[in-house]
């Protein structure tokens, strides 16, 4: 992926890894988070730091990358991409400061794919999740007569046609309209922990989305991953989760649920040419229980008319699988580059 190809081409990579566990960034204690100057973490990975507009923005660059932090928000940009962070960045003393869990496990796995990882995983055996099924619909178009729950099946259908020309071997939750269990929960569960019972390297769940109000303007695809143990979720921005001590299954899998949502994410967004509503973190039930490095996509909102009716395309959801497998042929390349880097013979 580019931004493993940068660190390759100037060696970067190797420096920042090496020195990284001889001397860890200076921690400061802001709002009840650790925070790491951002010039700093930046420089680890050859980054060069730019403050701009008044001070506001901090643009983090390198030949390959550019990264965008902005005082007291929690979004940025990655190389154009819009990324959630967890915690906001904060002025501290002059400069801006970035969260050590957003550095550990958001900006460092995309940054530098395994860095600190002492597992790099395999991709062989993908589960893909249609979401919803049997009595759940999901989300629906009335005027357009969508039901989530076709659509997903369908788009998972051409998903593993595609991973399989691939040759992964790819196992679906449901092949069909069903529900997995009586209750939703239980369906859910049942779902992530699919990965457990197949031995699977990897977890897709596929949704399409809807609002309620601003339906008209309100369009674009998002990918979710695990929100990592004590941050809280992209939808929680009262801090109301109590839950948020707690380490999931899936947590175990931080650092490439980052790298791969990132990485499907970009791929959604130049494939289909769609708004950009960013890498978003949630604690959601499918992705709590996973084995395996696991995104749920949004892949375009039902509520609007306009991408409704090109979702309803099969051309469309060909698309958007083709840019999933694309994905996660970027993702795999990227993993496997680590493991030959750390192949014995090579330093
Ligand atoms: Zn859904």
């Amino acid at each position: 992926m580019l931004l493993l190809s940068a660190v390759a081409a100037t060696g970067l990579g190797q420096t920042a890894s090496r020195s990284a566990p001889s001397r860890p960034l200076a921690k400061v204690r802001l709002a009840g988070a650790d925070y790491h100057d951002a010039a700093d973490f930046g420089a680890r990975f050859g980054l060069k730091a730019v403050r701009s507009d008044e001070g506001r923005q901090l643009t983090l660059k390198s030949t390959w990358t550019t990264i965008v932090l902005e005082m007291d928000t929690r979004e940025c940009s990655i190389n154009g991409v819009r990324v959630f962070l967890g915690e906001p960045v904060r002025e501290h003393r002059g400069t801006l400061h970035l969260s050590r869990i957003d550095a550990e496990k958001l900006l460092t796995p995309i940054l530098l794919p395994g860095s600190g990882e002492s597992q790099v995983p395999v991709v062989r055996t993908i589960v893909i999740d249609p979401g919803h099924g049997g009595g759940d619909p999901g989300m629906q178009n009335r005027a357009l007569k969508l039901e989530e729950k076709s659509l997903t099946l369908d788009t998972a259908l051409r998903l593993k046609k595609l991973l399989e020309r691939q040759g992964y071997r790819v196992v679906l939750t449901r092949r069909d309209d069903r529900a997995l269990a009586r209750t939703k929960k239980a369906d859910l569960q049942k779902r992530g922990e699919m990965t457990v019972s197949t031995r699977a390297d990897l977890f897709i769940s596929l949704h399409y989305n809807s609002v309620e109000s601003g339906a008209d303007r309100v369009t674009g695809v998002e990918v979710y991953s695990l929100t990592p143990q004590y941050q809280y979720s992209h939808s929680d921005p009262d801090r109301e989760d109590s839950t948020v001590a707690i380490a999931n299954p899936g947590n175990r899998q931080d650092h490439w649920n980052a790298l791969l949502a990132y990485t499907l994410h970009r791929e959604l967004l130049s494939g289909l040419k769609a708004s950009d509503r960013g890498l978003k973190r949630g604690r959601l039930a499918v992705l709590r229980v996973t084995s395996a490095p696991a995104v749920l996509v949004e892949a375009g909102f039902l509520s609007n008319e306009t991408e409704a009716r090109k979702i309803a395309t099969p051309a469309y959801r060909q698309k958007i699988a083709e840019a999933i497998a694309e994905g996660v042929r970027i993702y795999a390349n990227t993993v496997e580059g680590v493991r030959r880097q750390r192949a014995p013979g090579k330093s």
